[in-house]
């Protein structure tokens, strides 16, 4: 086993890890530690924008945007978190803007912004152009602004390197142990500060719009060190994926004035959100398009014609663009449609049906990007988290589009300053005599691993059944079935087989270890929706069909205790939008 010793370690290079380290590394030796190449982290497929009101081409305020993420969040958003998402957005642009990030412009030269689902002007009133973008490439515009300005600022990263372990004692983080991927061999790190910026876990759903990276190790290795999940039951699906492979395409092309038409042509989001139409909020347009095809009016495919099959998908157009235009502020979109469904955007419809795509819940922690782990706020010394894998909570139970690039952003350089205040008081904590011995004796059992079962069968059933009984309608029936399938696939996960024994880019023994993570927080998300019994923001159930703020107007903590998952509750904070109706 190597040793390492950084004031500060730092896990993820996205848009949250490499903000967080660039504050850092002013102030303290950082290093940030990526299983897979830094500007290869999911960040990089952001496309459609991220939010901010400047007011370039409308009178937008912070306001507005604090009043649209709560009620997009269906009220369970704490309104601290927005308050500060909202305020500080513009900053935080404009920043990254003089960093060197081509954000596209407006003729007169200021960055441009487009309209995107849920932003509106005036609370409510018609939809505000607040999504700032570069084309719809900005995640990758952005992750590499920051990347560069990481390198430039000598922080030093450990690439391909696979965090497997979290050393948390007695409420103090304590470093944390890392598989080298190229050479093998663990690898120890010993830091004053450990910062979790993971990212998202798409990948346990069988469409999806997320990177074959995003497996969710963040969260299965808090959860194994005896801290909670906070309402890891929000899961959302983005409502335009490619039908069948699920790959992205972007809201910000109903930004740019896309429509979703059923079988019959019609628009049929005047049915369900008659003053936004197709820039409702997430939740509410994938559900609109599922009900669509669960009440017969999908589109069909020429073989689903012929057989009498109803159809399972329904169309995005955006042809009344032109091509001209599409190929300025949509060009991914062309070639993604072109490229993965055949289509040519410019004269025809995508077929397209929701795709998981993003997780609510994650990590618990402060605005100040703290961990936590209790409901009375308890911080773990020396354990921060920031961007998708953290929940703190902004999005409540559903997250606006624009809003995670923003909050990814905005809380890592957040968190990054909370760390580098901390640092100057912290000490290099003894690290526990099993902590690393622990860590050795799990990736042996991997090496020395000869049952039967097969990992990749166990994670397609695993994402199989996830779409089906835990997707975007959900009921007490086949959630409870659903938790028996994790259980017996947790069973059979304990006789898995692996044959590659190299230490060199072992990959089976890395999509063993991240299976293992998608099995345990995947409990915590079915186990979190079967107990919440009411309709609320990505999570809605067909028995419980309606909010119920008198009892679940609450935050969902979990934790893994012998085995089974115990869930507890804490208060949302509201400041100044009391819960309404959501209707748009
Ligand atoms: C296709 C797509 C398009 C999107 N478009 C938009 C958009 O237009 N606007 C918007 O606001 N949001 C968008 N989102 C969401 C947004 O991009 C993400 O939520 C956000 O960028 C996540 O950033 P992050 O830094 O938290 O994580 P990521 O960028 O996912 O980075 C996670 C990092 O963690 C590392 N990591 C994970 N596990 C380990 C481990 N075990 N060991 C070592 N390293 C590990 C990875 O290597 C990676 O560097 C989109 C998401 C997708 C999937």
């Amino acid at each position: 086993m190597i040793y390492h010793q950084h004031e500060v370690v730092i896990i993820g290079a996205g848009l949250a890890g490499s903000r967080a380290a660039l504050e850092v590394s002013k102030v303290a030796d950082c290093a940030v530690i990526s299983k897979i190449f830094p500007s290869r982290s999911h960040s990089g497929a952001a496309q459609g924008g991220m939010g901010a009101s400047l007011g370039n081409l409308d009178d937008d305020n912070w306001e507005f945007h604090m009043f649209d993420t709560v009620k997009g969040s269906d009220y369970l958003g704490d309104q601290d978190a927005a308050e500060i998402l909202a305020k500080d957005a513009p900053e935080v642009i404009y920043e990254l803007e003089h960093l060197g990030a081509p954000f596209s412009r407006t003729p007169e030269g200021k960055i441009a912004q487009r309209k995107f689902g849920g932003h509106t002007l005036n609370f409510g009133e018609k939809p505000a152009l607040r999504a700032c973008y570069s084309a719809d490439y900005t995640g990758h515009v952005l992750l590499h602004t920051l990347f560069e300005q990481c390198i430039k600022h000598s922080v030093r990263f450990y690439s391909e390197f696979q965090m497997v372990h979290l050393i948390v004692k007695d409420n103090v983080c304590r470093g944390i142990v890392a598989w080298d991927i190229c050479n093998g061999g663990l690898h120890v790190f010993r830091a004053k500060a450990v910062l979790f910026a993971t990212g998202g876990y798409g990948r346990a759903y069988k469409i999806t719009t997320n990177a074959h990276a995003n497996t969710g190790d963040g969260l299965g290795m808090v959860l194994n060190a005896g801290l909670p999940l906070e309402d890891m039951e929000f899961v959302q699906f983005h409502p335009t994926g490619i039908y069948r492979n699920g790959i992205l395409m972007t809201e910000g092309a109903r930004g740019e004035g896309a429509y979703l038409l059923n079988k019959d042509g019609e628009r049929f989001m005047k049915h369900y959100a008659p003053t936004l139409m197709e820039l409702a909020p997430r939740d509410m347009v994938a559900r609109a398009i599922q009900t669509e095809i669960n009440e017969g009016r999908g589109c069909q495919s020429p073989e689903q014609k012929e057989q009498g099959i109803p159809g399972d998908f329904v169309h995005l157009d955006i042809s009344h663009l032109g091509e001209a235009k599409l190929r300025e502020v949509l060009p991914q979109i062309f070639d993604l449609a072109r490229n993965f469904a055949g289509v040519d955007v410019a004269k025809e419809p995508t077929p397209i049906q929701p795709t998981a795509h993003y997780s609510m819940g994650g990590i618990p922690c402060t605005t100040d990007g703290r961990v936590i782990s209790d409901h009375d706020n308890t911080i773990v010394r020396g354990l921060y988290a920031a961007g998708e894998c953290a929940c703190i909570s902004v999005h409540g139970a559903n997250r606006l589009g624009c809003n995670s690039t923003l909050d990814a952003t905005l809380y890592g350089r957040r968190t990054g300053h909370t760390i580098a205040r901390d640092v100057g008081d912290m000490i290099y904590e003894e690290l526990p005599a099993d902590g690393p011995d622990e860590a050795q004796k799990n990736l042996q059992w991997f090496f020395d691993a000869d049952g039967r079962e097969n990992v990749a069968d166990i994670r397609s059933e695993l994402q199989d059944t996830m779409m089906i009984n835990c997707g975007i309608f959900r009921e007490e029936k086949l959630l409870t079935e659903q938790l028996g399938i994790i259980k017996n696939l947790q069973d059979r996960f304990g006789k898995i087989g692996v044959k590659d024994k190299n230490q060199q880019f072992n990959t089976e023994v890395m999509e063993a270890m991240e299976l293992g993570h998608l099995l345990n927080f995947s409990e915590v998300i079915v186990t979190g929706a079967v107990a919440r019994q009411e309709s609320r923001g990505a999570h809605a159930r067909n028995d419980f069909t309606d909010r119920d703020d008198k009892n679940w107007l609450k935050h969902t903590l979990a934790y893994r205790e012998n085995g089974d998952i115990r869930l507890d509750f804490k208060p949302v904070i509201i400041t100044r939008f009391e819960p309404k109706e959501r209707k748009y």
